[in-house]
């Protein structure tokens, strides 16, 4: 079960942050995956067929075959059920335990069985396909890539490299707007116009810069303002 969510997750690799891709539970990958494509647990069957003209709809489709997906409620049915017997329970649990029933275990087993052959026998694997947006990060000039999805916008995006968030929409004339998500302040020296522009993740304690106009360095720290009702 492990080995073929870690498989399907492949497909989508280069939209999964690495680092967090490495400590995963099975079905916090299938989440992810759901989020980045809410049809990305479930069968599907490719077929082709050659367009008359660019853009035209085939006259005639080919049946390349069904990729049986174990989906997350296969998943959450059985992963935990059984990841339970797979460890030497602690002495608390067996004294609490129920009795093992090994004939209920064998059905469970064989369910899974099932299912899991009968997703490695699928004549096609790991299809994906979907809108891409791409951008040369802001911050870093590293590229980003986001899967827009269907009728869902705008999307959060974040640079794989340097962690810059942005927000995603499609406009109504087909393109892309990506929105860096920053905070503006103005330099609180004296006769000093100067204006900061923070990335969201840098909002915080200890983030440190010198104000282009004054030159005077300034950090973030905790504050205290008198509440005056407003935003
Ligand atoms: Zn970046
Ligand atoms: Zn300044």
């Amino acid at each position: 079960m492990e080995a073929l969510t870690y498989d399907r997750a492949q497909a989508y690799a280069k939209e999964i942050p690495p680092e967090e891709m490495a400590t995963w539970q099975p079905d916090k990958v299938m989440k992810v995956l759901l989020e980045i494509e809410p049809t990305a647990d479930r069968s599907y069957t490719l077929r082709i067929g050659e367009e008359p003209y660019p853009g035209g709809i085939p006259t005639k489709m080919h049946t390349v075959g069904t990729d049986t997906v174990f989906s997350l409620v296969e998943l959450r049915k059985h992963y935990h059920a059984v990841g339970s017997v797979l460890h030497t329970p602690t002495m608390q649990q067996m004294e609490r335990a129920k009795p093992l029933d090994a004939a209920k275990l064998r059905m469970r087993l064989e369910a899974i069985t099932q299912s899991l052959t009968k997703s490695l026998e699928s004549p096609i694997r790991n299809f994906t396909f979907g809108n891409f947006a791409r951008l040369p990060c802001k911050r870093c000039g590293e590229s980003i890539r986001k899967r827009l999805p269907t009728g869902q916008h705008p999307v959060e995006a974040k640079c794989f490299s340097c962690g810059a968030p942005y927000q995603v929409s499609l406009l109504n004339d087909g393109t892309v707007w990506w929105e860096p998500l920053t905070r503006e302040a103005k330099c609180p020296t004296e006769n000093c116009s100067g204006e900061f522009v923070l990335w969201l993740d840098e909002v915080k304690i200890g983030t440190h810069w010198s104000c282009s106009g004054c030159k005077k360095p300034y950090r973030i720290e905790f504050g205290i303002s008198p509440d005056t009702g407003a935003e």
